[in-house]
């Protein structure tokens, strides 16, 4: 089954754009956490942020800059949240979410790392760095 951000880019289903060139896409987010949400999406197909080639990632951040700075004005929010997930649809994009102090989400469950956890962590994660 394709992609449905493929198909979004291709015009064979609507989606809300609100921008697009010639390597970038970004539309509305059909289940927005506010108004405004917004994703990024580069028109080539990649998964994750890690697949996908430095000089587009570099396109995609700075359109999502470009685009943040709209957003923010156009619906009076406090601040721009910018996630990645890729979760739930496999098309590497960047989330640009209009937040208000006053909404109060959660962003993620947090918790308190066990006792040397946390420096075995980071050691952990050092040895993969190329
Ligand atoms: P994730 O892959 O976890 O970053 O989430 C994918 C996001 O894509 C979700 O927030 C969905 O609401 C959004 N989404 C999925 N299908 C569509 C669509 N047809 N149009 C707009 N947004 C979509």
């Amino acid at each position: 089954m394709e992609c449905v951000f493929c198909k979004i880019i291709k015009g064979e289903i609507p989606a809300a754009k609100i921008y697009e060139d010639e390597k970038i896409f970004a539309f509305l987010d059909i289940n927005p956490v506010n108004a405004g949400h917004t994703l990024v999406v580069p028109k080539e197909h990649y998964q994750w942020l890690d697949d996908t080639p430095d000089e587009l990632l570099v396109e995609v951040v700075l359109t999502a800059k470009r685009l943040l700075t709209a957003i923010r004005a156009a619906i009076a929010a406090d601040y721009v949240a910018v996630n990645v997930i890729g979760v739930d649809v496999p098309h590497f994009h960047v989330h640009l979410i209009p937040r208000y102090f006053s909404d109060n989400f959660v962003n993620w469950p947090a918790r308190k790392y066990r006792e040397k956890e946390m420096e075995e962590t980071a050691e952990k994660i050092q040895l993969y760095i190329k």
